[in-house]
């Protein structure tokens, strides 16, 4: 049974405690390699965010400049009104278009800046050298060309190529950086910082914050220039926490998951390892069952059997002798009921088809019947024998026959238990709270360590050489179901050696006593 247990704890270890604990200490071990993951993952994710704010402006712009290409005519040099209205809803301070050293159109309201737009074409020949050949092969790009100062503000200055019927043309629109921010980009920036995310603009090299979606409260985790517009820094601030907090949390969160899943591995092992131990003492309890039972039944059997044959041959001498063995086999008979009764009650218990009948009984004159049906047979195995009744009349409401079973169980085993000292007391008593019947014994007793197992079915006390009498451990459990239908219960006090008190207590709350 042992090396049974022990196989079974060994599997569990193998399949279930040593892989998941394999597994926690890789994990355990890699926690900060994951962290470090996370923080690139994370840095990625808010490098995308700010990829995604410069995306936007470009779009946005290339729309405008789109629509120019398909509207500018180049015979006329004439840009229809509404795209003019386009351009300037859209950011631009000042446009114009060029191509061949021609100024073809312009925005006529800021001219003055004319000049320095034309200062600058000359300056950058090799940059609309680029953005042709980027036109030649599909793409148009727009391009910061350089600030201009026109005293009142500062623009920043974008090229782009147009293609007007196999003609090149350069765009180029003057833009009020943090105008543009603040009337076109801020939904955007607002809409990709979301929940969490601050997005903020600062000049290169500034620390002062020109604009943010929200009052910043950590610092700025990741700045990327803005392709428009290469002296402003777009950067990105978690609104909550910062990012070594996040990683400290999802690290304290992990340890804590890891703990509580090794805490539950511990307690799920213990509750394995515990129950496998009460099945394995309730299989033991149980073969030992069968054999206690087998042992009982072989002795009333055997005697019946011999003084039947006995009385068969008719080879008993006198009518004396004939009545003394019929008295056995009627004894003997009684016994197997009993027992057969006692297995019986056992089974309709476990099967939860015990039921309890309750009317008032008089747990005094209850006794007095048991008593009296015992004192006989108390006499003739030879012990002294005395019954205290209390002053009161104790009714309760209770099931007689179990009442009755009860207690002759009790006097049974006080009986087996007894050696030497033959002598039986039971009492009948009660105070305002409970009423007892209490019946003691002076015999073997019950090592205290297993006071409270002799409840447990089918359990006995194994300590061969002090208990010789036989039993199938059911009776206890018997008055204990018997008693838990009561609402009272059944206490022992014993002694090795010296003795055992067996008490049944009832509740008196609900129930009646009266004064006799
Ligand atoms: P059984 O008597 O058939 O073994 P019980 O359930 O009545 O089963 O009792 C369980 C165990 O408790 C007994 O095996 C015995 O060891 C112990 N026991 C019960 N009553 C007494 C008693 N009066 N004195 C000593 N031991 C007792």
């Amino acid at each position: 049974m042992k090396t049974h247990s022990r196989n079974i704890i060994l599997i569990v270890f193998i399949t279930i405690i040593l892989p998941i604990t394999t597994y926690v200490i890789y994990e355990v071990s890699t926690l900060n390699e994951n962290e470090e993951m996370i923080k690139d993952i994370y840095t990625d994710q808010l490098e995308t965010m700010l990829f995604s704010v410069n995306q936007y402006s470009n779009d946005f712009i290339s729309t405008v400049i789109n629509k120019v290409e398909t509207e500018f005519d180049p015979k006329s040099g004439e840009l229809p009104m509404e795209v003019r209205t386009l351009i300037w809803q859209n950011g631009f301070q000042f446009f114009s278009i060029m191509g061949g050293g021609d100024i073809y159109s312009m925005d006529q309201t800021e001219n003055e800046l004319l000049p320095k737009v034309l200062d600058l074409a000359r300056e950058k020949d090799l940059l609309i050298e680029q953005l042709i050949g980027y036109m030649k092969s599909g793409y148009r790009k727009l391009e910061p060309a350089g600030m201009i100062d026109a005293g009142h503000s500062v623009y920043q200055v974008l090229f782009a190529m147009i293609k007007v019927d196999d003609e090149y043309f350069l765009f180029t629109g003057l833009i009020e950086p943090l105008n543009f921010v603040k009337e076109v980009l801020s939904p955007k920036m607002q809409q990709i910082g979301n929940e969490e995310m601050i997005v903020t603009l600062q000049k290169e090299n500034e620390q002062e914050i020109l604009f943010t979606t929200d009052s910043l409260t950590n610092n700025i985790l990741v700045a990327r220039k803005m392709w428009l517009f290469p002296d402003l820094i777009v950067g990105i601030s978690p609104r909550s926490v910062t990012m070594e907090e996040l990683v400290a949390r999802r690290l304290q969160n992990n340890l804590i998951a890891v703990g509580l899943l090794l805490a539950l591995l511990a307690v799920g092992f213990t509750l394995i390892i515990r129950n496998l131990n009460r099945e394995m003492k309730l299989s033991q309890a149980k073969s030992d069952f069968v054999s206690n039972v087998s042992h009982e039944l072989r002795t009333p059997l055997a005697l019946i059997s011999m003084f039947a044959e006995t009385l068969l041959l008719k080879r008993v001498k006198s009518e004396e002798k004939e009545k003394e063995y019929v008295e056995i086999i009627f004894k003997e008979t009684n016994r197997l009921t009993n027992i057969v009764n006692r297995i019986l009650n056992f089974s309709r218990i476990e099967a939860n088809r015990r039921s309890y009948h309750f009317s008032e009984v008089n747990i005094n004159e209850l006794l007095q019947e048991i008593y009296r049906d015992y004192s006989y047979h108390l006499d003739q195995n030879g012990f002294s024998h005395k019954l205290i009744n209390g002053d009161h009349e104790i009714i309760l409401n209770a099931d007689r026959e179990a009442i009755y079973e009860a207690v002759v169980n009790l006097f049974d085993n006080a009986i087996k238990y007894s050696n030497d000292k033959k002598e039986i007391i039971v009492e009948v008593g009660n105070n305002e709270e409970e009423a007892w019947i209490k019946i003691s014994d002076q015999g073997v007793g019950i090592p205290k360590e297993r006071q409270q197992q002799i409840f447990d079915k089918f359990y006995r006390v194994s300590e061969r050489d002090v208990y010789t009498a036989q039993g199938a451990g059911l009776g206890l459990t018997i008055i204990k179901h018997i008693m838990d239908a009561h609402h009272g219960s059944i206490k022992v006090d014993s002694e090795l050696g010296k003795g055992s008190t067996f008490t049944l207590l009832f509740n008196l709350n609900g129930t009646s006593w009266q004064e006799s």
